[in-house]
Formats: C-alpha cells, structure tokens, sequence
C-alpha cells in the first residue's frame, strides 16, 4: 500500500506555509496513484497548531514536538521524518521544492536508503508502474523516472501541483521524536526580507526588470505597485549587486507560476525562462525585437522599458 509522508513547512510567524498545501497535493496524486493514504508530520517546538491547521485538509498530522525542532535544521529534522516513514510504512516521503525541501528531503532519504527524484511536476501510471515527470537541464527537457526500492523520496515543484482545498477527515496524532541530532550543524538566525509587496512565489501578477533596467528598478517597482503584484529579477540583475538575491526568479532562483508574468529588459536565457515558463501569461517588453523572450511571450512590446512601463502604469491606474 502506498503511503505518503508530507513534511509540512510553517511561515517564520508558525503559520502554515501555502507550498505544504502543493505538497500534499502532490502526494493525493501519489497515494491515489498506488493506493495508499496521505499521512504529513509537522515538526516544531509546539507542533500542535501547525498540525491543526493541517488537518483541516483531511489528512492524518503527525505532531512532532521538541525545541531542537524550532527550526528546520536539516540534521535534527531528519531523522523524526524518517521514523515516522517507516512507522507507517511509507512508500512516499516528500515536501514541497523549497529551500527547507531541498534540504531536508536528500538526508531523509540517506537515513531511509531510499531513492529520491527532485523538484518532481507530475505523476504518472499507477501500481507498480507510476513515474515522475522532473526537468532537466533548466528544464529544456523533461525525464520521466521510475523509482525503485519499497520506500521513495521527492520534492515536488509547488507551482505543478494545485494546492489542496480543505477537506474533512484529518486527525492530529503527537509522536514522540527521535532525540537530537550531534550538533553537526546548529541554526544562529533568520532574517526575513521584509515587504509590503507581495511574496514572489505566492504573487497572482509578478513584473521582473533584467539588465536593461541598468540597475534603476523604479518603472520595474511603480508597475508593480500600481498592480499590487511582487517584484522579480534575472540573475544579472542579482549578480550586479543591483537587487538582492531573493528576487531572482530561474533555473538557480525562485520557480514562479503567477497569472500574469511581465519581463521588462530581460533577455529570455533559457535560465531564466526555467524559473517563469509556467506563467499563465507572459508579457515582455524589450527593444530588441530579437530578444528570446518574444518566443514564449503571450504579448510582446518592442520598446524602451523606461518609456513603456510608466505608461503601463499611468494606463492601469486610469482604468482603475
Ligand atoms: C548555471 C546557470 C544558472 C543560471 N541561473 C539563472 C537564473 O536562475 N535566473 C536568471 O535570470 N539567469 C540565470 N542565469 C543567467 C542567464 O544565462 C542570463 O545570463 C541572464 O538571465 C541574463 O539576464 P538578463 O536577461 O537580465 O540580461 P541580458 O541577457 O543582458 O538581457 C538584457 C535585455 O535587456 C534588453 N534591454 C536593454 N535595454 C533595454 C531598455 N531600455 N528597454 C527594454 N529592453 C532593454 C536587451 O535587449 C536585452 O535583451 C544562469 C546561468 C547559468 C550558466
């Protein structure tokens, strides 16, 4: 029987973090996929409002409570993940392809001598036969891989997976976590970007400069803030110092699906195009007529971004 184990993540203020809700989606698809039930843990210094909260989506929440579990140091996580595995005999064992996923996944999967496919977009068969869809090489390609062994790690990419709605049937069972970890590796400190606009990865409209901007984000920021949508950046923008790293958006960078998607001076390199290509429309506005981006562009602007974008703006808020 196919049982799935979800990681849930919580938002720095012990809430529960939206990308949980794509994992478990991932998941039901899984557990429908092989027959089995969609099991999650919550790990936390007082994991008892985070895994009510998770119930309410209808799955099973294992509470796992301790202070070495206050934050999501890969070495003390992992090995609570792993025993519960096994203590429901878990055939699936994910989390969402977050910064926190990404580290913890890969050591539980060592401590389960599981396999492990990252960043996962879809699932495939069913039985003995289902697979995972995963991109390689920024996504140019996407691989279709069978895992094999009884117990199977992944990260699945939140933006694939639309995320749960609540459900009945949930219940919260406190489990007792394995002791801490050798402190090979301790947590010091969190220090979150503060923004009044909206997260990245959470925002329906996303307005991102690239080099072209010459590092002067503020037609980037006004369109953005007239459409109440988040800002984003291509590498070299991040790499010139210009904006900080947390709003680059590809391949190395944050994976980002919203509605709306407008590129402005950004070139369209198959790096950056592997972090947006999921939009559901994309805009770009670029002067070279020749520019990657007008490939995949649902509407394309041959234009001066300095020109074009305060104009942009002045015409969304006259329409408002
Ligand atoms: C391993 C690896 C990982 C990478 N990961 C990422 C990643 O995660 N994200 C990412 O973005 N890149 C990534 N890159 C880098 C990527 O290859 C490109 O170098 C980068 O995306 C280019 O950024 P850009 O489009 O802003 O700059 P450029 O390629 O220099 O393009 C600038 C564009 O602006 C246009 N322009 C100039 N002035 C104006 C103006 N006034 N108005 C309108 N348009 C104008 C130009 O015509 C041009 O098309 C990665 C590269 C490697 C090798």
């Amino acid at each position: 029987m196919g049982n799935v184990l979800i990681v849930v993540e919580a938002n720095s203020d012990g809430s529960l973090r939206k990308a949980t809700l794509n994992a478990i989606a991932a998941g039901q698809k899984l557990a429908a996929a092989t027959g089995g039930q969609v099991h999650a843990i919550a790990l936390a210094k007082n994991a008892s409002a985070l895994a009510d909260a998770v119930k309410e989506y209808g799955v099973t929440v294992h509470a796992a409570s301790g202070a070495h579990l206050e934050h999501p140091v890969a070495e003390n996580w992992a090995p609570a993940i792993a025993a519960t595995a096994q203590s429901i005999s878990a055939e699936w064992v994910g989390a969402a392809a977050t910064a926190i996923g990404r580290d913890v996944m890969p050591r539980v999967a060592a401590k389960l001598k599981a396999v492990m496919a990252s960043d996962i977009l879809g699932v495939e068969g069913s039985g003995a036969d289902v697979s995972l869809t995963r991109p390689m090489w920024a996504g140019a390609v996407v691989a279709t891989v069978k895992l094999s062994g009884s117990v199977k790690c992944f990260t699945a990419r939140t933006t694939e997976f639309e995320a749960v709605a609540k459900a009945g049937g949930g219940e919260v069972k406190q489990i007792q976590p394995a002791p801490p970890a050798q402190a090979l590796s301790k947590f010091v400190g969190f220090k979150e970007v503060k923004s009044a606009r909206p997260a990245l990865t959470e925002a329906k409209i996303v307005v991102s400069g690239g080099r072209g901007t010459k590092g002067d984000f503020k037609p980037i920021e006004g369109l953005a803030d007239e459409l109440g949508a988040a800002v984003g950046a291509s590498r070299a923008v991040c790499d010139a110092g210009w904006q900080p790293n947390d709003l680059q958006v590809g391949q190395t960078g944050k994976v980002v699906a919203p509605s709306l998607y407008i590129a402005a001076g950004i070139s369209g390199a198959i790096q950056h195009v592997a972090g947006m290509k999921g939009s559901k429309t994309i805009v770009a506005v670029n002067k070279d007529p020749d520019a990657p981006i007008f490939q995949i562009a649902d509407y394309g602007l041959v234009a001066d971004l300095f020109k074009a974008l305060p104009e942009l703006q002045a015409a969304v808020k006259a329409a408002k």
